[in-house]
């Protein structure tokens, strides 16, 4: 989750960023398809993080650049109000990028120690936006494992995926898709920022997170938002959402707190069971 620092390369998306409260000394906006960034220009702009993983549109994560190169190319050569195009799955190689029955139901995370004196906040913030996809599907089930706590890192195989400190202010949290690899397990939290961000619940934010976890991509990626495209691997799974948790509010969304809908919900059901 970001909200005030997003990368943006076509015309379709400056009107978002120009609503961001502060551009990324790195962002580059472009006005015109003349001023698209070659790719070069793009990779050096492009946040790196960590574990060497790229971050794009804001806080979803490409894992190579191999990856990130088919992401620019898709980016320059789309064609604006192509079709079909509330929650969608990310699709990875054509196919949708989730779970299976079992993994869904056994996504085991720890809480880094190295948190510190706002661990028990984030403990708490993790279960309860954990809880908020739980309700919806009774095909999703997080478990916190705090014996790892102490050893909270993506090498960790006693968990699936590690919930980390990081003191960036690209972002106040990112996430990762099913199909990251192993080592790119994890959830990335600025816990400061995740306590201080408004309207924003901690819980809500981390259940954003947790969304691009379990495959969902952002809302805003749909024509109906006329704003924030990113790109065209997704599959729609509900009608449009405007107030979707996946919907960032700055993109023309209808909510302004980012707490989940009924839409949601009926989503997560599609795709995980109810
Ligand atoms: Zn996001």
């Amino acid at each position: 989750m970001s909200n005030s620092r997003i990368s943006r390369i076509t015309t379709a998306t400056l009107g978002a960023a120009a609503l961001t409260l502060s551009m990324s000394p790195s962002a580059t906006a472009a006005t015109s398809q003349e001023d698209v960034p070659t790719f070069a220009e793009f990779k050096a702009s492009t946040f790196r993080d960590v574990g060497g993983q790229y971050v794009v549109n804001g806080d979803e994560t490409i894992a190579t650049t191999t990856k990130l190169r088919d992401y620019y190319d898709t980016m320059v050569n789309r064609q604006d109000g192509t079709g079909s195009t509330s929650l969608v799955v990310n699709t990875a190689g054509g196919t949708d990028d989730l779970w299976s029955a079992s993994q869904a139901r056994n996504l085991t995370y720890c809480v880094s120690n190295g948190f510190g004196a706002d661990k028990a906040a984030v403990v708490s913030a993790m279960q309860s936006g954990a809880g908020q996809w739980e309700a919806a599907s009774s095909g999703v089930n997080f478990t916190y494992v705090s014996s790892a706590d102490a050893s909270c890192t993506v090498s960790n195989s006693a968990v699936v995926f590690s919930v980390e400190p990081t003191f960036t202010s690209e972002y106040i949290a990112r996430a990762f898709f099913p199909s990251s690899p192993d080592s790119q397990r994890n959830v990335l939290v600025n816990a400061s920022s995740l306590q201080s961000s408004g309207s924003w619940t901690p819980s809500n934010i981390l259940a954003h997170e947790l969304g691009h976890t379990l495959g969902f991509r952002h809302e805003h990626t749909r024509p109906e938002a006329g704003t924030c495209f990113e790109d065209n691997n997704w599959r729609p799974l509900t009608p449009y959402d405007s107030a979707s948790i996946m919907h960032y509010p700055q993109c023309n969304g209808s909510s302004s707190d980012l707490s989940m809908t009924e839409t949601d919900r009926q989503g997560a059901r599609s795709v995980y069971g109810s």
